[in-house]
């Protein structure tokens, strides 16, 4: 199964993300994640996506879809994968299209998380995420038990560099100019679900539940 998780920044993906995978026994692929661990390491790759991510610019798609095409490889994606916050390009849209075929694969369902602006705003800047595990959290909508503990794992939290407000707003229009064309692209395509995020994380939660039932 190939699921993908699509949204502006803050609508919710990885918040959803990790509990669907397991449900299908698939494997959670979140692009943001794997740079972000290639920027704390400092490989080739993160020191070349940095520039980037700092400025809550898109890291160019060559990069992402070497990415892609390595993770795809790995065993625990042989029954599939959830994406998050790929694709984010129509560029790497049809990429994937592209690569699918050739490992047995096709997309089962895009699911599009919606969400106003102004809550999206104020979930980024008042998100904490894991430094280990990577889990997010928020300060008001879903604190974890302990102060800046993990609930999952009890490693330290902490906030990202670009969930500061004015890489925030650089965020949502690199969303709306690159990204949200993606929503057209898979409506077209007989795949689009859309999703209202703004209700609590287990009515979001309940709701993709429904729509994968039925597939
Ligand atoms: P994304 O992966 O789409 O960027 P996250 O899943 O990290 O977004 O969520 C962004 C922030 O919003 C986090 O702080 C998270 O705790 C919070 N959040 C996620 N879903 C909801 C929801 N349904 N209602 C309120 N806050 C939410
Ligand atoms: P995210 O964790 O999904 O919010 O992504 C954080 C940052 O990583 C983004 O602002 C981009 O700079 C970069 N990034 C993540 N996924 C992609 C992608 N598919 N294409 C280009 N850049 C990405």
């Amino acid at each position: 199964m190939l699921l993908i998780l699509l949204g502006p920044p803050g609508a919710g993906k990885g918040t959803q993300a990790e509990e669907i995978a397991n449900e299908y026994d698939i494997a959670y692929i979140s692009t943001g994640d794997i740079l972000r661990k290639a920027v704390k390491e400092n490989t080739e790759l993160g020191r070349k996506a940095r520039q980037y991510m700092d400025k809550g610019q898109l890291v160019p798609d060559e990069l992402v879809v070497e990415i892609i095409k390595a993770r795809l490889m790995d065993p625990d994606c042989k029954n599939g994968a959830l994406f998050d916050g790929f694709p984010r390009t129509v560029e790497q849209a049809l990429f994937l299209e592209n690569a699918l075929p050739d490992l047995n694969l096709k997309i089962d369902r895009v699911l599009s998380l919606e969400v106003e602006e102004d809550d999206l705003i104020e979930r980024l800047t008042g998100r904490r995420v894991c430094s280990d595990c990577g889990a997010s959290y928020h300060l008001k909508f879903n604190p974890p038990e302990v102060r800046n503990v993990c609930d999952i794992c009890g490693g330290d939290l902490y906030q990202r560099d670009d969930d500061r407000l004015e890489t925030v707003q650089e965020r949502m229009e690199v969303y709306k100019k690159q990204t949200e064309p993606l929503i057209e692209f898979y409506q077209k395509r007989g795949l689009l679900s859309t999703i209202d995020g703004n209700q609590e994380i287990n009515e979001v939660q309940k709701q993709i539940k429904n729509i994968l039932e039925k597939l």
